[in-house]
Parts: structure tokens; C-alpha cells; sequence
């Protein structure tokens, strides 16, 4: 599953720089859909999903991707 925030720019102020979060199983790295997490069982190894490894991207013009592992 891939959560996508847009970058919001108000005037006057910080622009709010966008998003990218995938969330993957920790043990096989499959892609978490919805009811996966829901259930907190991944569909392809039956592993617990209940703390996924949650890849954090944020898009800003002056800083590099960077990934981030909660
Ligand atoms: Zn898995």
C-alpha cells in the first residue's frame, strides 16, 4: 500500500513538502494492502503485521529522497 500526500504550498508560509509511504511486511516485503493491515496478517507468508515496515519518501526541492524506517 502506497499512502501519497500532495506538497500544499500557502502563501506566506513553509510549503508542506509531499509524501510517499509504502507499507511493506517485515518479513517477506510484500506490499500491505488495506485489509492485510486490517487483519494484521500478511496474505503471502501469514506474517504479524501489527508493526509493518512503513517506508517514509518526502519530496522536497532541496533535499534528496530519503528513506526512513519507523
Ligand atoms: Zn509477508
Amino acid at each position: 500500500m502506497i499512502i501519497e500526500t500532495q506538497a500544499i504550498e500557502v502563501s506566506g508560509k513553509d510549503p508542506i513538502s509531499a509524501t510517499r509511504i509504502q507499507i511493506l511486511c517485515p518479513n517477506c516485503s510484500n506490499d500491505v494492502d488495506d485489509a492485510e493491515l486490517a487483519a494484521s496478517k500478511c496474505n503471502e507468508c501469514g506474517a504479524d503485521l501489527s508493526q509493518p515496515v512503513q517506508h517514509a519518501e518526502v519530496h522536497a526541492t532541496s533535499i534528496p529522497l530519503f528513506g526512513i524506517t519507523f
